[in-house]
């Protein structure tokens, strides 16, 4: 049976035709598919720790190769939160590196800095996925990151036209964060918005979820 793919959440409980990938917001990797990274939001920390960057980025690689770990993330750019924008770039760009070596996609946490995404996607010509979560932002905005070909996941509240954009460019992704929501129901809202059904909606995103890792061919 396809399953119900909920490409990024905060929320480890299994439910059946449900396959989640999961944060590891403790660093800890479970025994369940997974991501794992530096939030841009850590990143605060290297105003009084020069070393932050190298530091939180050591323990990662090891982690990152556990075949469980689908994706690497969630990492990024926040332009409210976090370091200055200068330190969280070295921080992104050194997930986008590990991203590349360990041929896994990234989950991105992006705030007000979609145009410096756009740019180091660009200049990096990343061979790997690249998915920005929660997207909540309007069609002119989706269409800048379609037309660089990155990938666009969104939870319970969206665009109604960036969502179809991104369904249209063959680049959608649902999730529930930390929203507390059902998959199902992210779904079901989609699929009406779309005018498919549930199980056409699932097809596609299924199809497209065993192309970015194979992993998810073992559900
Ligand atoms: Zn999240």
């Amino acid at each position: 049976m396809i399953p119900f793919i909920d490409i990024h959440t905060h929320n480890s409980q299994t439910s059946k035709g449900v396959v989640s990938v999961v944060n590891c917001d403790d660093g800890v990797v479970p025994d369940i598919w997974c991501s794992i990274g530096v939030h841009p939001w850590q990143s605060i920390q290297a105003s009084s720790d020069a070393d932050f960057v190298d530091k939180s980025m050591k323990g990662l690689e090891s982690k990152c190769v556990l075949p469980q770990v689908l994706f690497i993330g969630e990492t990024g750019l926040d332009a409210n939160r976090g370091a200055d924008m200068e330190t969280q770039k070295v921080l992104f760009l050194r997930h986008v590196a590990l991203s590349e070596k360990l041929k896994k996609p990234l989950i991105i946490h992006c705030v007000k800095a979609i145009e410096d995404i756009v740019a180091i996607h660009k200049q990096q010509h990343p061979t790997q996925r690249w998915l920005i979560h929660g997207f909540r932002k309007k069609a002119i905005l989706a269409s800048q990151l379609l037309h660089q070909d990155i990938e666009l996941s969104f939870g319970p509240f969206f665009d109604a036209d960036a969502m179809k954009l991104a369904y249209e460019s063959n680049a959608l992704w649902l999730e529930t964060d930390d929203s507390g929501e059902s998959i199902v129901d992210v779904y079901q809202k989609a699929a009406e918005l779309l005018s498919i059904s549930v199980d056409e909606l699932k097809l596609n995103i299924y199809q497209r979820a065993v192309l970015l890792s194979s992993s998810f061919r073992l559900e």
